[in-house]
């Protein structure tokens, strides 16, 4: 994600979406909804846009199959729900909130967590859907330059929004296709809360994106709760240094970080990251890459 790989049209198209989502998540906690309800309307606008690797333009696996995994928290309670290697469910996210609410469980996978989607009424699509032109070429250059996993560049995409409410309750979802030529039913670190996704009251909320081996084994979001929590460091000294530390063990990334006082931070280790914040202050703002500051608050 740099700026020599990005044409003006494509930069705008995305910050768009961005702000789509942006915009769909503040209207929620404007009426007075929930941390929650913003999260996933956030989230639900990002799977259905064709430029996120999340539900519609997902990344193709190695057999050339859409399967989505997704997570969701909520810090009040600490209750959550997650799904993995999915491939009919139009909004992952929605399904997620589905286990959540809705069954006895954390984290459903495969086939079974679909005939739970079916059963709860979650919307369910041919898997067409989810395909789309360029990441099928994205599979096909992995492919034929034989690139490792974590390239960069192919694996882009995984969508993710945390929110507090006027509540001071926090809530984190996370929502991916996982890396383009996964196989073997790999499955990343976005669904698996404490390691892609968690969100705590006494903490704060995360939402991660990056070479999921790597935030799988450092427990990223969970960790960085934890540093808050134990360490009393602030939320963006707790993320820069916890994203150091995926370094250290050779994965980049980055996440994004909200507390129940409205601190909202990013921290990445990549030369860009799609990303967005507001408040109800009237902050407002849309930025890619590394190099675009924003602003204190
Ligand atoms: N973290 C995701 C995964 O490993 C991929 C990504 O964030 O791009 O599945």
């Amino acid at each position: 994600m740099t700026r020599a790989a990005m044409t003006p049209e494509k930069d705008a198209e995305y910050r768009a979406a961005l702000n789509t989502a942006l915009e769909a998540g503040s209207k929620v906690l404007r009426e007075g909804g929930s941390s929650l309800d913003a999260v996933q309307a956030a989230i639900t606008v990002l799977e259905n846009d064709p430029h996120f690797n999340a539900g519609r333009g997902a990344v193709f696996t190695y057999n050339g199959t859409n399967e989505l995994d997704a997570a969701i928290m909520d810090g009040k309670t600490r209750a959550a729900g997650a799904i993995a290697g999915v491939t009919h469910t139009k909004n992952p996210i929605l399904l997620a909130r589905a286990v959540m609410e809705k069954s006895p469980h954390v984290f459903l996978s495969g086939a079974g967590a679909e005939e739970f989607a079916r059963e709860q009424g979650v919307e369910q699509v041919d898997p067409d859907w989810f395909a789309t032109p360029e990441r099928w070429r994205q599979l096909q250059e992995l492919k034929a330059k034989k690139l490792g996993w974590f390239d960069v560049d192919l694996k882009y995409g995984t969508v993710g929004a945390v929110a507090v409410d006027g509540e001071g309750h926090v809530a984190a979802g996370t929502s991916t296709g996982g890396l383009t030529g996964k196989r073997w039913g790999r499955i990343g670190d976005s669904p698996l809360i404490g390691a892609g996704t968690y969100a705590d009251d006494r903490a704060c909320a995360v939402s991660a994106t990056g070479a999921g081996e790597f935030f799988i084994r450092e427990g990223v979001a969970h960790e960085i709760c934890a540093r808050m929590r134990f360490t009393g460091e602030n939320a963006q000294k707790a993320a820069d240094t916890v994203i150091a530390e995926v370094g250290a063990l050779g994965g980049d990334g980055g996440v994004i970080v909200v507390t129940p006082k409205g601190e909202a931070v990013f921290s990445f280790s990549t030369p860009g990251m799609y990303r967005a914040r507001a408040n109800s202050k009237g902050l407002h703002e849309v930025a890619i890459f590394k190099d675009e500051a924003l602003a204190k608050h």
